[in-house]
């Protein structure tokens, strides 16, 4: 049933990684399993075991042909640089080829303690886990790149935390584990040749079109290609108002994948100062921030493999140094594309980047939610009757109000009828969004052993563009006596 193993990681040199094997589990139990995810990666659910499954997706048992490992990397944790982090928790059992012929990682998290433990107890409890899963898949289905969820698998063993906590496994599949901070682990041990053989393996994995760059550009390339990546997932979650909570070097792909969901958290009422994390007390990772916090990690990359790019060092600062301050630009132009698609402007104009921040202001004084005022502006590109319901949405109504006729007016030289536009819109501005309180709930029912609002917010979020007759609830943000300010990460 399992697909082949490729077991590409493994193959590197040694000191890439620690040989590790799961630490077996007490009383392993699938609490959810994602079929559609597991049939594209190759999986024979024609041959379905659950038992078997069971054992696999708890560490338990490791399937034929992997190969298991604990990867190195290194990190940046809110700033402060710690040379040695990698896989305190997780094991990468290999990669498989997935039907569109692409690399999967397929990694277990909560497998045990590894050799890169540290203090940790190299498990993980099963709230954390299951919001994993709730928030990864979301965002894929939103079209959002991302590491997904194949299985949660609870281990009958109690995790301690703030409380003693269910124990549980999350197999997690993802184009790769690389991380900025894999390239850190080298690149601050002056291991060039390693920051070499990484960077070839990154381009052969993820950037195989600058195999034909000449040596003398081809680093500097795929720095800027990675960049790029990382400018539009970052984009894309300020389009969603998706805050991750722990943009440390470490939880930063270099696929361009969102990576390590933590304490991260969805944004209701719009404020770019939103910050969810309990350990974030500076706001460091708050919305408003990412784009910044996601060049400097750009220029800990760029420090990372700065031997790759001249021979001459003054002269590979100053090529690297001209990369990330590109940055800037670069992440300009995804921001205003993703935006433009929110607002149904497909015609791109000069005063498009004062409308929508005149919108966020109107939002911001407003403190209207996020999503339900892109989705509702959907409705009012068709004609004024979904006026009255955008206008409730906010606490002071003035700056809408003032607004709402400069964006029809723009709409107007669109090329499209209003229902056209309304139906762009609603493709991008999703309904159903993991809201912090129903994500809360939904996980505290689980950790009693009702997984039912886990199972119904996972089918919910599923389709989260498409109205859901009857789950007018769940589109609905938190009520002032539900409503969830802080995250943990729980690890
Ligand atoms: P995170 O904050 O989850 O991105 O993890 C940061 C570092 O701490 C990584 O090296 C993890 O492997 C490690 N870590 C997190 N939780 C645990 C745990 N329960 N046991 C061991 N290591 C952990
Ligand atoms: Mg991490």
């Amino acid at each position: 049933m399992f697909p082949t193993f490729t077991l590409r990681y493994a193959r590197l040199p040694d000191r890439f990684f620690e040989p590790f094997t799961p630490v077996h589990v007490e009383k392993p139990e699938l609490v959810a399993f994602n079929r559609e995810l597991a049939e594209t990666l190759g999986f024979d659910l024609s041959a379905f075991n659950e038992q078997e499954a069971t054992e696999w997706f708890s560490g338990n048992e490791v399937p034929e042909g992997a190969e298991p490992i604990a990867q190195a990397y290194a990190g940046h944790q809110f700033g402060g640089f710690s040379p040695r982090l990698g896989d305190g928790r997780a094991v990468l059992l290999g990669e498989v080829t997935d039907r569109d012929g692409r690399l999967r990682d397929i990694q277990l998290k909560g497998a045990g303690r590894t050799p890169f433990s540290r203090g940790g107890d190299g498990r993980a409890p099963l709230g954390p886990v299951l919001r994993e899963y709730l928030l990864s898949e979301a965002m894929h289905v939103m079209g959002i790149p991302t590491t997904r969820a194949l299985a949660a698998v609870t281990t009958g063993e109690r995790v301690m935390r703030r409380m003693p906590e269910p124990g549980a496994v999350l197999t997690r599949v993802a184009s790769s584990h690389i991380r900025v901070g894999t390239f850190q682990y080298f690149g601050s041990r002056h291991d060039v040749e390693a920051v070499r053989t990484l960077a070839d393996h990154v381009i052969e994995r993820h950037y195989p079109e600058l195999l034909d760059t000449p040596e003398q550009d081809r680093y500097l390339d795929l720095l800027k290609a990675i960049q790029q990546r990382q400018a539009q997932l970052v984009a894309r979650w300020m389009g969603v108002g998706f805050i991750h909570g722990v943009m440390n070097t470490d939880n930063t792909s270099i696929s361009g994948e969102t990576i390590d969901f933590g304490p991260c958290a969805f944004m209701e009422r719009y404020d770019p100062g939103t910050v969810f994390s309990s350990i974030d007390t500076n706001g460091r990772y708050a919305y408003v921030n990412q784009p910044v916090i996601l060049q400097w990690n750009m220029a800990r990359l760029a420090e990372a493999m700065l031997p790759l790019f001249d021979s001459d060092e003054q002269r590979a600062i100053e090529r690297a140094t001209e990369v990330v301050q590109g940055f800037a630009e670069t992440y300009a132009a995804a921001w205003l594309a993703v935006m433009r698609d929110k607002l149904g402007l497909s015609q791109p104009e000069d005063g498009d980047q004062v409308l929508i921040e005149a919108l966020q202001e109107a939002m911001r004084v407003g403190r209207a939610d996020f999503t339900l005022t892109f989705r509702q502006l959907g409705e009012c590109a068709r004609g004024e009757d979904g006026d009255a319901a955008l206008l409730a949405l906010f606490e002071q109504d003035a700056g809408i109000r003032e607004w709402l006729p400069r964006w029809r007016e723009r709409l107007a030289r669109e090329q499209a009828s209003g229902d056209e536009i309304a139906r762009r819109m609603h493709a991008v501005n999703p309904l159903y969004i993991p809201r912090n309180h129903q994500v809360e709930q939904a996980l505290s029912a689980a950790a009693e052993g009702d997984f039912a609002p886990f199972e119904t917010l996972r089918e919910i979020l599923a389709h989260p563009f498409d109205e859901q007759p009857g789950r007018e609830a769940w589109t609905l943000p938190a009520a002032p006596d539900e409503a969830v300010f802080r995250t943990f990460c729980g690890t």
